[in-house]
C-alpha cells in the first residue's frame, strides 16, 4: 500500500515538509510519491488543500 497524488494537485509543496520518510517529490507539474518508501501514514493527504494523495 501506498499513497498516489492524483492530478488535481496544485505543486503547493505543503505535503513534502510533513512525510515522515521523505518520499514525496516535485515532479513534473504535480507532486510525487516514492511508492516503495511510502508507509501509509496518511500526514500527506491531512495538509493537503486539494485532496490530492489518495490511498491506493
Ligand atoms: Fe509520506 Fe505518509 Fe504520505 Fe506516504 S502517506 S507519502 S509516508 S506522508
Ligand atoms: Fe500537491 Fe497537495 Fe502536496 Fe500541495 S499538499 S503539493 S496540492 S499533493
Amino acid at each position: 500500500m501506498a499513497y498516489v497524488i492524483k492530478d488535481s494537485c496544485i505543486s503547493c509543496g505543503a505535503c513534502a515538509g510533513e512525510c515522515p520518510v521523505s518520499c514525496i517529490s516535485e515532479g513534473d507539474g504535480i507532486y510525487v510519491i516514492d511508492a516503495p518508501s511510502c508507509i501509509d501514514c496518511g500526514s500527506c493527504a491531512g495538509v493537503c488543500p486539494v485532496d490530492a494523495p489518495q490511498p491506493e
